[in-house]
């Protein structure tokens, strides 16, 4: 009754503020391949609650919806365009879930300094293509770069094909303009990340999911498109190999732009299969099933730079037992699938949706982690592996690896044997040295998952006084997080 009388009230205010043809109980932009394929019903993601879908297109907005929503004591959730694994934009009860796709301007565009301001509800590609058209390019790619939006990709952490050199999306932020839980808006960081004249928010605000604080503005750091770039995969009998060889490259001095392994069902899948049939000639005289991963690599440059780094990784690739894929045609179609076209799974069937549990590791364990993976798995007979790739971190020799799976949601035995199956896996990666939740976050879904592991923790503590502080009313993205 109370809900219902809130949601009554506050369509009306919304209606006001930012239009009737702006709030509405579904989401505005919706990626129609996200919905077929990925499965949003494991975990807490499979709860529905009413709520409202509120799609400000200015800042001024925002900050009036937020007041509202703290003045009234409803719950504010935050979508970018929804294509979070781990349901981090999904409500956790009734609320006004604010969507950032209307906040897609470009404000300021700086070559002299090399940055560009843009507003948090842009899609990463979006953006691209406007810095592309001027020589250059914001760092960040991920599979889902058509849509992803900037606030989303800084808000879990993003990572994509020139992480290895880049580092994670939130590592190119110079400042943030941010919206607080209750309707302050500041703006911390500078033209300087090397900054001690105050603390570093950018990492607490973007670390904490959208539960401090609704970002509204980015100003990026932006690089030139190199001269020269040069892909090459390597394939290797044993995943152990691939991985020794990615170390020795590390340890070389030589900082590629990309470096990527993949098992051979992920690069088979998802990064073959959307660019060319498998049953290609060229494709079946590599003769594939005899290996066990690939090693993607990508220098980028001057032209010498680049073609004395391929020339130095070509070594090392055979001195860690690696052959070459020599025809070009099927890496420049790999390289379109990394950074043009969305990545999505060819392998799966109308029934079967995909999940993908982001954990990090040390790259030395790629290999444990691969054999845990398909062990854990085979205890559970209604789900299907369906490949890891792991995105090398140069900086940390850590990556991230994305184990995805496929399961039938419409069966609940599935699900439960999904959610047994990350849970088995998590413990072995926290046994690896590892950390559950890398990319995508904690959203809804790893809430539980972890929380055994948090609460014992001294900084759990202090996490929640600051979420107090800045949130007096719980209002932001409850049930989240913490
Ligand atoms: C096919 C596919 C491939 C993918 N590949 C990659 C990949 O290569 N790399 C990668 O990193 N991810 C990848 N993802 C996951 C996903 O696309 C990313 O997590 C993406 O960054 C989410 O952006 P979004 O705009 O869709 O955010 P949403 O999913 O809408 O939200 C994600 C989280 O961010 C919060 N949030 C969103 N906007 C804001 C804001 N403005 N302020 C504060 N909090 C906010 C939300 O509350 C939520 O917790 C992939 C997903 C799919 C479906």
């Amino acid at each position: 009754m109370v809900e219902n009388t809130k949601s009554i009230s506050a369509t009306k205010f919304l209606r006001r503020k930012i239009g009737k043809s702006n709030v509405s109980e579904r989401p505005f932009v919706v990626s129609e391949s996200c919905l077929a394929e990925v499965t949003k019903k494991v975990f807490g993601m499979r709860e529905t609650h009413s709520h409202l879908m509120a799609r400000p297109t200015n800042i001024g907005q925002v900050r009036e919806i937020v007041r509202y929503a703290n003045r009234n004591a409803i719950p504010i959730f935050v979508r970018g365009s929804g294509t979070g694994y781990f349901g981090g934009e999904l409500p956790t009860r009734f609320g006004i879930t604010i969507e950032m796709t209307a906040l897609d301007k470009i404000r300021v565009f700086s070559r002299e300094i090399g940055y560009v301001v843009c507003d948090a509800g842009i899609a990463v590609n979006a953006l691209n293509q406007y810095l592309r058209k001027r020589g250059y390019y914001w760092p960040h790619n991920p599979g889902s770069r058509k849509w992803a939006t900037v606030g989303g990709s800084l808000a879990s952490l993003g990572v994509g094909t020139f992480s290895t050199r880049y580092g994670y999306a939130t590592d190119s932020v110079l400042s943030l303009k941010v919206v607080t839980p209750t309707g302050v808006i500041f703006e911390t960081g500078s033209n300087m990340p090397h900054d001690m004249s105050s603390l570093n928010l950018i990492q607490l605000i973007c670390s904490s999911e959208g539960t401090l604080g609704i970002i509204v503005e980015a100003k990026l750091k932006i690089f030139p498109i190199p001269e020269a770039r040069k892909a090459s995969i390597f394939y290797f009998k044993h995943i152990s190999d691939a991985a020794a060889c990615a170390s020795e490259i590390f340890r070389s001095g030589i900082c590629p732009e990309s470096l990527e392994i993949e098992d051979l069902s992920r690069f088979t899948s998802e990064g073959l299969a959307p660019v060319m049939p498998l049953k290609d000639p060229r494709i079946e005289r590599l003769q594939l099933d005899r290996y066990q991963a690939i090693l993607f690599v990508n220098n980028a440059g001057s032209r010498n730079q680049v073609s004395s780094a391929t020339a130095q990784i070509e070594r090392i690739s055979d001195r860690n037992n690696g052959k070459k894929i020599l025809d070009e045609k099927i890496t420049d179609l790999y390289w379109r699938s990394k950074t043009e076209i969305s990545s999505w799974a060819a392998d799966k069937t109308p029934k079967n949706k995909v999940h993908t549990f982001v954990p990090a590791i040390p790259l030395c364990k790629a290999p444990e982690f691969e054999k845990r993976y398909a062990k854990i798995a085979r205890k559970y007979r209604r789900i299907t592996p369906a490949g890891i790739g792991y995105f090398l971190i140069f900086r940390n020799e850590e990556c991230t690896a994305s184990a995805r799976t496929m399961l039938d949601e419409t069966d609940p035995l599935s699900i439960r044997e999904y959610e047994n199956f990350v849970n088995d896996l998590a413990r072995e990666v926290v046994r690896m040295g590892g950390t559950i939740a890398s990319t995508f976050g904690l959203g809804t879904i790893l809430v539980d998952v972890t929380k055994k592991n948090a609460e014992s923790k001294s900084w759990y503590e202090l996490s929640l006084k600051l979420k107090k502080t800045l949130d007096p009313k719980g209002i932001m993205s409850p049930g989240k997080k913490f």
